[in-house]
């Protein structure tokens, strides 16, 4: 075979290696493509649901049946938020009772007991109530302005309304002797049943 022949067909399989190469690159494009789109429809399929679902957050962390209990010294907060009929109540001004659980007019309770009767399961949301000037039992919510609500009486729609009380998402009773945690999410309401 003339060496100039020989050359052409170690040229022509060369190319062809190359082509092979080339195509296999291309496949490596298409793949990494592909991981791209995959990947950007899960963050869109995400971003729906929490779109589509803004109110309703899951659940947080169940209260705990044995609560861990404060003492003088530590220094907690739970967020909290009121509302009556479904109409949220203001948050409560800065503290003036001297009671170790109290708030700031930030809407979180600060647990900051300074002595035994502000500690432990001394530290309830009834004990939070008195230091704002209102009341909680567990059938009968007063805010600090007089207005008091117990177990069926009406709501402006004609419902009867019941004190109730999610932490972290869960309905919680007992509710005046409920022990906040550092980090919880307390709802106390005045609401019609569902
Ligand atoms: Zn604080």
């Amino acid at each position: 075979m003339p060496r100039s022949a020989r050359r052409a067909k170690g040229g022509a399989r060369q190319k062809s290696r190359g082509a092979g190469q080339a195509s296999r690159r291309g496949r490596q494009n298409w793949l990494n493509v592909a991981y791209v789109v995959f990947a950007l429809s899960l963050v869109g399929i995400m971003v729906f649901f929490l779109a589509i679902n803004p109110a309703s957050p899951s659940p947080g962390p169940s209260p705990s049946p044995s609560p861990l209990l404060s003492r003088p010294g530590d220094h907690w907060h739970a967020s909290y938020a009121i509302t009556i009929c479904g109409t949220p109540v203001p948050q409560f001004p800065d503290d003036t009772s001297g009671i170790g659980i109290h708030t700031h007019g930030d809407g979180q309770i600060h647990i900051e007991p300074e002595r035994a009767a502000d500690a432990g399961y001394n530290a309830n949301l009834a004990r939070f109530m008195t230091s704002t000037g209102g009341t909680l039992t567990e059938d009968t919510l007063q805010l600090p302005d007089g207005r008091k609500y117990t177990n069926s009486d009406l709501c402006p729609d004609g419902r009867p309304g019941q004190v109730g009380l999610l932490v972290n998402g869960h309905e919680v009773r007992p509710i005046a002797s409920y022990v906040p945690q550092n980090g919880d999410n307390i709802a106390l309401s005045f609401a019609p049943l569902p």
